[in-house]
Order: C-alpha cells, then structure tokens, then sequence
C-alpha cells in the first residue's frame, strides 16, 4: 500500500489556502495513496476534518502534527484519531510562543471542516520553535502511544542534520529522509527504517513521495510493527 506520512493543510502559514483537507484526501485518493498523514506545523486542529474526509475518498488518515523543537528541528508525532492528535496539540500549544501571525507575509491559518467552511483563524503564529526540546518531544510523543519520526533529515534547514548536526541516538518509529538519498541513508542507519514523504504545500505536491508500506491494520502499533519490517528487507 503507498504510504504518505508528512503533509499540509491550509492551516500551516507556508501552505496554499486550496489545501483543504477534502483535496488532500481526495487528491491523494485519486493517485492510489492507502494511507496518508496530516502533519501541520505545530496543529492538529484539522485532523477532524481530514479524517473525515480520508474515510469518504475511502483511505486511512494518520492525525498528526509537525513540531518545531526549541533546538528548530522538524519532527512528526503521528496518532491514529483526531482526539490523540488533539490531545498532543494541546501540550504543543501550551509551549507555543504566542507571536502574532502576519497575514500579510504568510496568509491566513484557517481551521475548517469537512465541507471546506472555515471555523476559526488561527491568529498566533504556528511554525514557531515551542518550548520542548527534541528529547522531551519524543519521549511525550511515545509516552501516548504516537509515532515519533523526525521529518526530512537530511534538509539543510530545520533538520537535525542542519540543526544538532547528528541524529541523537534512539528509539525512532522511522526517520524521513529527502526522496533522492533514501536508499543511501538506509544503508547508513540499517536498524532504523527510512521513508519518504511528499511534505505537500500545495495541490501539486500530493502524493509525489510516498513509500510502500504492507501492514494488517491501521493501528499505531500495526503500522509501528510495519515500519519495523522495512529494515528487514
Ligand atoms: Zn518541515
Ligand atoms: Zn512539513
């Protein structure tokens, strides 16, 4: 089944106001995606949408979200229900600095449901760093059952590898690396499983790096065990 564990809606400031969570989904649904995450920078609030949305274009959501660490990492905490990811997002929300957004330079950050009505704008800036480090968002991230998966590795921004340098030694669910260089850093880290994600902004960005992922059942610890399975190939 292709898999696609990183992408935007709407809401994140750097993403294009078409992505609703309804063309995500269906979008995603149309290129053959099984299974697809919303990971918006620092939110949840639209994962009721989306997961509403994924069961009618007939694919299983991941609710999730993209943290910012203090360190300015990226790293994705992923759930299986709106209500886990909810329930993270409260904790992150609590460790957001509260800087006001600036529409001019990024637009809005809207909440919506899944029909397309926006409910409510977000007016604090989402992509700030929060005030947990790496480690502590990790061991939160597990400490509820997610999956905790640091984003696009080997990126020159936001990046652990921009950031602290080298991956901290872990346990990680899987770690994404930038499609061209995959197979490369499965090799380099062989015992931690390697994926690639679209991290789609915008309508054309869908569905363009998924990775193949077989699994029983669309429950964390299904997809943690089939994660696993990658590196055993
Ligand atoms: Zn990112
Ligand atoms: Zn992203």
């Amino acid at each position: 089944m292709l898999a696609d564990f990183h992408n935007h809606s709407c809401l994140s400031p750097c993403a294009s106001l078409e992505m609703s969570p309804r063309k995500l989904a269906w979008t995603a649904a149309a290129a053959g995606v099984g299974i697809m995450a919303l990971t918006d920078h620092n939110s949840a609030r639209n994962t009721p949408a989306f997961a509403a949305a994924c069961r009618e274009a007939g694919i299983m959501p991941l609710c999730g979200l993209e943290i910012t660490t203090a360190e300015e990492c990226h790293v994705l905490a992923l759930f299986d229900t709106p209500a886990a990811a909810l329930e993270m997002g409260t904790w992150v929300w609590e460790a957001l600095p509260d800087y006001p957004l600036d529409i001019e330079r990024f637009g809005d950050q809207p909440v919506v449901d899944e029909h397309e009505m926006i409910v409510e704008l977000i007016d604090t800036l989402l992509t700030s760093a929060i005030h947990h480090t790496f480690q502590e968002i990790q061991d939160e991230t597990q400490r509820r059952g997610g999956l905790f998966i640091p984003a696009h590795i080997n990126r020159q921004a936001f990046s652990v590898e921009s950031q602290l340098g080298f991956l901290p030694p872990g346990h990680y669910d899987a770690i994404e690396v930038l499609a061209p260089q995959a197979c490369a850093y499965q090799q380099r880290y062989p015992d931690i499983p390697v994926i690639t994600a679209s991290d789609a902004h915008a309508p054309e960005q869908i569905a363009k790096h998924p990775f193949q992922l077989d699994f029983s059942h669309p429950t964390i610890p299904a997809i943690r065990e089939a994660l696993a399975n990658l590196t055993r190939l």
